[in-house]
Formats: structure tokens, sequence, C-alpha cells
């Protein structure tokens, strides 16, 4: 997607650890235009699929979670990474190890939200080493719900995990893959 990769070159930055920054209109604020250009272009990809529900995690993902549910008229569900109060006791569970927080988190969503007959499409704002990624697919196995694959909007391609997914015969749709990155600035690998 041309206007996401214009998007990082302009407004991105890339932070010590291998960390892209793209909180002026991904993460902590968000371009509420352009987050439905995204939710848009995911629904686009997944139009014939039968997708009946996005899963992503909380809570980066769940802006374009929403915007690609809004786009392919489906609900958006999210894994939660901390138990709370009003969290039912039966959920399905997977641990994940948090890149950006260097923590393992016990993920969960609600078992009614989730099940048989489901097709899932997993939406997350970065792909890095795949753990937020093998995590909700665990989640949907356990709920023996179908994977219609994983749309992902900034794809960290060096760090391998896509190829790894995509190896296994996993549908990895990146609207933007990043080869290369460091302080003079982004390479993407062309698709
Ligand atoms: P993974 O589980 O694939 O290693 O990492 C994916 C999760 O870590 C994403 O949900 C995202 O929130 C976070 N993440 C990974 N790399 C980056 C990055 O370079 N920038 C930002 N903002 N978040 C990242």
């Amino acid at each position: 997607m041309k206007a996401l990769e214009d998007k990082i070159l302009k407004e991105g930055t890339v932070l010590p650890g291998n960390v892209l920054k793209v909180g002026s209109f991904l993460n902590q604020q968000m371009d509420s235009d352009f987050i439905m250009d995204i939710g848009r272009e995911i629904a686009r990809l997944y139009e014939g699929e039968r997708v009946t529900r996005i899963l992503t995690v909380e809570s980066s993902g769940i802006a374009i979670a929403v915007a690609a549910g809004i786009a392919l008229h489906v609900p958006s569900v999210f894994a939660k990474k901390h138990k709370s109060a009003n969290m039912p006791k039966e959920v399905y569970t997977a641990p994940v190890y948090s890149y950006t927080h260097k923590e393992t988190y016990e993920i969960a969503v609600a078992k009614e939200y989730i099940g048989k007959g489901d097709k899932v499409l997993i939406v997350d704002d970065f792909l890095a080493n795949g753990n937020a990624v093998r995590g909700l697919i665990g989640i949907i196995e356990k709920a023996g719900a179908d994977l219609a694959g994983c749309a992902i909007a900034i794809e960290k391609g060096f760090q391998g995990a896509g190829d790894e997914l995509r190896a296994q015969g996993i549908r990895v749709d990146s609207l933007a893959i990043v080869d290369s990155m460091d302080e003079s600035g982004v390479i993407f690998r062309a698709q």
C-alpha cells in the first residue's frame, strides 16, 4: 500500500532496538481517515473469503481491526492481555511474549466470541517476531475455528516471522514490508 509506505517515510522514526515509531498516525494518535483506508484495503484483500470475525490483540491492533471489521461488516474481537473483573471465566488463552514490553502475557478471548464455524481474520499493526500472531492462531485453533489469514499493516520483514508463517502455508498479507531500517531511513520490499 503505497500510501502507507509514504506515511512511514514521512512520519515514522526508527528507535533503538529495531522499533519503528508510528505514533503520529497508527499507534498513539490515529489518523482516522487513514485508518479507514487501511481497513478498506484489508477488506478488499479478503472480500471473497467469507470472514466472520476479525481477531486482534490489545491495544495497538484494535483501531485497524475495527476499521477492517467495519469495511467487511463483521465484528472485531480483541484478545485481552490482562485479567479483568468483567472477563468471563470461560476463555481461550495463549502465552505471548511482547516485543515492545519484553515480557510474557497470557492473552485471553472469551469463548462466547469465537467458535466452530467462524472464519477468523487476524489483524495487527505490526508483525515482528510473530509471537502475537502465533498466540492468536493458538486461540483460533483451541476454539475450533478456521483461519482466513493474517492482515498486517507493517511487517518488519527482516525479522523473518512473516516469511516463516507463509512457508507454513498461512496466508499473510502485509500492507508494507520493511526490509531494512536504521536512523538514516527505511527500505521497503517491492510487492
Ligand atoms: P511480534 O509478536 O510479531 O514480535 O510483535 C508484534 C507486536 O509488537 C505488535 O502487536 C506491535 O504492537 C509490537 N511491535 C513490534 N514491533 C514493533 C515496532 O517496530 N513498532 C511498534 N510501534 N510496535 C511494534
